[in-house]
């Protein structure tokens, strides 16, 4: 077992576009938690608004914080409780922390848990900084064949799987999908997996349409040329935030069928007629619950494909680039590697992206 130092550099949010790094005390896991040495750290939307905006609805980002919640490691420290045979484990986490006693978390739902502690959400620190304490049962062992960054990546697969189960899809379904951002690609590559047929996607922006393709997706629609109004999809997942997309995703679904909302949008004029009279079944998902087992399973088996996902990769001191980008198309996922100072070139870094 390598040593454990008792501090640690942490990449933290100090205020609306201020990132800093700071020394931090290493935590000690309590006697039911594994400590891990992060390897990995995907950059999530939620992360970027939180530097750009400091809130996200009700969550206000009013002390520093640590960002970063999709992420892989190793098991460097065991609480008194866990099995000391996991240290060396590489894991995927699971990076939130249930009650476990009120009536969600007994009766399994305890993403809805109202005392949930989930990382890089206010005032809960995540990951990107070297080492994180998660309970050891939300730490997955993954095998070999899944990269570091893959497992970090089982979060956003996680999201996609929630929405896929949220709208019961079923073999052979048609299913629209809008966005063609990283949750819309893995969320495609999950709907195949659970046996559509067809996954039809939209997106405004030509080259994720066609880098959709290389994922399970059937065939793409340029929402500014055609409609999809008379599709009749079984199933409409929104993974745009776009008010119109989710209009226009409501009209495609088929009469009985499910819409299920997973980007972020706000308040959206609603047609009552196109919900009621149809008897659409209009839902969300917020997080999910036991989907790691799931994603770990689906990319061990290449069902779902997530390396090549990953266009930029970062070290710790670059974690405000990270967080920024340049905007430019061929930005897909952004990993941030907290072991790392720097990473001279992100693009090369991350394999020269795809070709
Ligand atoms: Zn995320
Ligand atoms: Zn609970």
């Amino acid at each position: 077992m390598s040593e454990i130092p008792t501090t640690m550099t942490a990449s933290v949010l100090t205020g609306i576009g201020s990132i800093v790094l700071e020394e931090r005390p290493v935590p000690v896991p309590a006697a039911d938690e594994v400590l891990v040495r992060v390897l990995s750290v995907g950059v999530c939307g939620s992360d970027v608004h939180y530097y750009a905006h400091g809130r996200i609805g009700e969550y206000v980002v009013d002390q520093p914080l640590i960002l970063g919640h999709e992420l892989s490691g190793v098991v460097a420290a065991v609480g008194a409780d866990v099995d000391p045979a996991r240290v060396g484990e590489r894991v995927a986490v699971e990076p939130q922390r249930p009650c476990r006693v009120c009536d969600f978390c007994k009766a399994g739902d305890y993403n809805l848990c109202p005392a949930m502690e989930f990382y890089a959400t206010p005032p809960v620190d995540g990951a990107f900084c070297e080492y994180v304490v998660i309970q050891s049962d939300f730490a997955f062992a993954i095998p070999d064949s899944i990269s570091d960054h893959s497992g970090a990546l089982l979060e956003p697969l996680s999201v996609g799987i929630a929405g896929a189960q949220k709208g019961g899809i079923k073999v052979g379904d048609r299913v629209l999908i809008a966005g063609g951002g990283p949750i819309g690609i893995i969320t495609a590559q999950v709907a195949k997996a659970f046996g559509a047929a067809e996954v039809i996607l939209t997106d405004i922006n030509p080259a994720r349409r066609e880098l959709a393709l290389r994922y399970g997706v059937t065939r793409t629609v340029d929402p500014a040329q055609e409609s999809t109004d008379g599709l009749d999809a079984h199933v409409f997942i929104d993974a745009s935030g776009a008010i119109p997309a989710i209009q226009a995703g409501i009209r495609a679904t088929r009469p009985g069928g499910t819409v299920v909302l997973v980007g972020s949008a706000d308040e959206i004029p609603l047609s009552v007629p196109d919900v009621a009279m149809r008897e659409l079944n209009v839902t969300g998902i917020f997080r999910y619950t036991g989907t790691w087992p799931i994603a770990r399973q689906l990319v061990a088996d290449g069902q779902v494909e997530l390396d090549s996902l990953v266009t930029h990769v970062f070290g710790l001191e670059q974690v405000e680039e990270a967080l920024t980008g340049d905007g430019a198309d061929d930005s897909l996922k952004r990993i941030v590697l907290p072991g790392v100072r720097r990473v001279e070139d992100p693009v090369a870094a991350a394999g020269g992206a795809r070709s």
